[in-house]
């Protein structure tokens, strides 16, 4: 229900003045009305009118009435005011994480990281990061068909410049022991049977909940197929250890899942191995071994998460605390590892840092900082629900962050040249910042050849201003541009409503090619650009950009965003 507006206006006035010390601006104090009460939008001008009253009253009031009416009229906004800034997008507490917790990052090295992985890597070292403890970097290299050997070096690279405070490191490949010896124990406790099905009859039995032949095996006779297993007695395909589940479970995929499996030519790149543990097996094993604590990770581990407390059961082992945050939509880049790799083969993307994919590296060459994607997947959080994941909402945390320190310079896209009348030989200094006079300015030399956008040329347009330099006027009647120098005041420039636009000397401008998802832009830039290489810098007018490489033949630049 909506308030009297003039109680509305009253409260707000008083709110804002108690809080800033000072009147608030009418602008200001409609502006919070209508936020909150979208209904006194079509009312405008009546509540512009009844803003004017409130705050000539308010005015009236010293500080301290102000106060009092507040704390009459509404004391919970005084409160609120009092309370200490939380940030509205804060993580929800764990439970049982009072006294420390042990998390886990747990990637497969198939490629680098991409934006998906960085939900679970950020989120997981938040809550180490709140809580204190261990944060432990385990690489599942058990499946040798989906390792690539680059991708360990990848993804310690994409850790590193995620800044995770990894505190242990473990991979899987080194533990094979470990997971045979633990294999046998839950043979022993009955907890698994070696199968020598072929897979499509244990399929079908598997559906229609009827036990297979081998589920009858005692623990002895496993414990020796087991062995035989490990001695190379059987071929791919031959045999699996499954573990004995209910086979009643609603979920077919959830009955007798298999926990190691038998590979031929398996060429891992780390060891040497036939019979090979599969995710659930070694995912409950590490995270028990480990002493894991909380498991954050994706909804798409629901039925994972079941599978592996079958495991914790047999065992009597502490369950960790599980959280599963929903799916994460990520439209306008590739993300899937197998899909990415297929498109470098085949020559569609250049590499992993291609900009077209969701990788890590790729947001990085294009100057999206750490920083950045740590707060949008801390305010995207650990909720159920499932979101799309906004690149508006990237680039606006990437914008806070760069847009203070990017320094600024002029890119001329698609450049024609052009000859200036009457102007005299001169320089232009323009700030490095706008915000940040210290940091100087560039110098830019004018002498009468300049280069200018050619898309500014396509309107009749009267008048131009080149960017902190001089005014000039645009004659049509021989059919192409001619353009005279006119004066340099900037008012000129408003008053005819002239396009401000970047300029550059047509002698001593540097190539440069810009990259973006929409498609590659050529042109021209100061030379000041070629120290900047790795840096990200902003193009004015034309957007946020980092330079990737600077060579005789010009410079490389990645647009980032607006
Ligand atoms: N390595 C697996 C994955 O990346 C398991 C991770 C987990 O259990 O959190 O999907």
């Amino acid at each position: 229900m909506e308030p009297d507006p003039k109680n509305a206006l009253f409260i707000f006035a008083l709110q804002n003045a108690v809080k800033h010390n000072s009147l608030p601006k009418s602008g200001t104090v409609i502006g919070m009305v209508m936020g909150k009460y979208p209904g006194f939008r079509s009312r405008a001008q009546e509540i512009a009118l009844l803003a004017k009253e409130v705050l000539a009253e308010v005015e009236q009031l010293s500080p301290d009435e102000r106060r009092k009416k507040l704390v009459d009229l509404a004391p919970e906004l005084i409160e609120e005011m009092n309370a200490p800034k939380i940030h509205t997008h804060e993580l929800p507490n764990l439970e049982r994480a009072e006294n420390g917790v042990v998390m886990r990052f747990a990637p497969n090295p198939s490629g680098p990281l991409h934006l998906g992985h960085a939900r679970a890597a950020v989120l997981n070292d938040a809550y180490v990061e709140r809580y204190g403890g261990r944060y432990i970097l385990r690489i599942e290299d058990t499946d040798p068909k989906r390792v690539d050997p680059d991708a360990y070096r990848m993804v310690q690279e994409d850790i590193g410049w995620m800044g995770l405070r990894i505190t242990d490191i473990f991979y899987q490949s080194d533990r094979f022991d470990q997971y045979y010896k633990i294999g046998g124990d839950l043979i022993g406790l009955g907890g698994a049977y070696v199968c020598t099905c072929e897979n499509e009859q244990f399929r079908v039995l598997k559906q229609a909940k009827t036990p297979c032949p081998c589920r009858g095996h005692t623990i002895e006779e496993n414990l020796e197929l087991w062995q035989k297993m490990l001695d190379g007695a059987f071929y791919e395909g031959e045999a699996s250890l499954r573990v004995r589940t209910s086979l009643d479970h609603p979920d077919p995929a959830m009955r007798d899942f298999p926990a190691f499996r038998i590979l031929n030519e398996p060429m891992h790149p780390r060891i040497e191995a036939h019979v090979y543990p599969l995710m659930n097996f070694t995912v409950a094993v590490d995270d028990h071994l480990m002493g894991v604590t909380h498991v954050i990770r994706g909804k798409d581990h629901i039925a994972n998460t079941r599978r592996q407390k079958f495991i914790y059961e047999y065992f009597g082992w502490n369950e960790p605390v599980y959280r599963h945050y929903g799916r994460m939509g990520i439209e306008g880049v590739v993300l899937s590892t197998s899909q990415m790799r297929e498109g470098i083969r085949s020559g569609m993307y250049s590499g992993w840092e291609d900009i077209r994919l969701g990788t890590l590296r790729a947001l990085a060459r294009r100057g999206i900082q750490h920083e950045a994607v740590r707060q949008v997947v801390l305010d995207i959080g650990i909720g159920e629900t499932d979101i799309s994941f906004s690149w508006d909402n990237l680039f606006a945390k990437n914008r806070d962050i760069i847009d203070p320190v990017a320094d600024r310079f002029f890119f001329v896209p698609d450049p024609v040249p052009f000859a200036i009348a009457g102007a005299t030989a001169r320089e232009a200094h323009a700030l490095l910042h706008p915000g940040d006079g210290k940091k100087g300015y560039r110098t830019l030399k004018f002498e009468e050849d300049v280069v200018l956008p050619g898309q500014e040329f396509q309107n009749d347009v009267k008048m131009i201003r080149l960017k902190d330099l001089f005014n000039v006027t645009v004659d049509w009647s021989s059919g192409s541009p001619l353009l005279t120098y006119a004066g340099e005041a900037l008012s000129d420039a408003r008053a005819q409503k002239a396009p401000i636009v970047q300029w550059l000397p047509a002698e001593g401008a540097t190539r440069c090619t810009l990259h973006s998802p929409d498609g590659d832009i050529q042109g021209l830039c100061e030379n000041t650009v070629r120290t900047m290489q790795d840096k990200v810098v902003q193009f004015e007018r034309v957007g946020f950009v980092r330079i990737d490489s600077v060579t005789d033949e010009g410079i490389i630049a990645y647009f980032c965003h607006k």
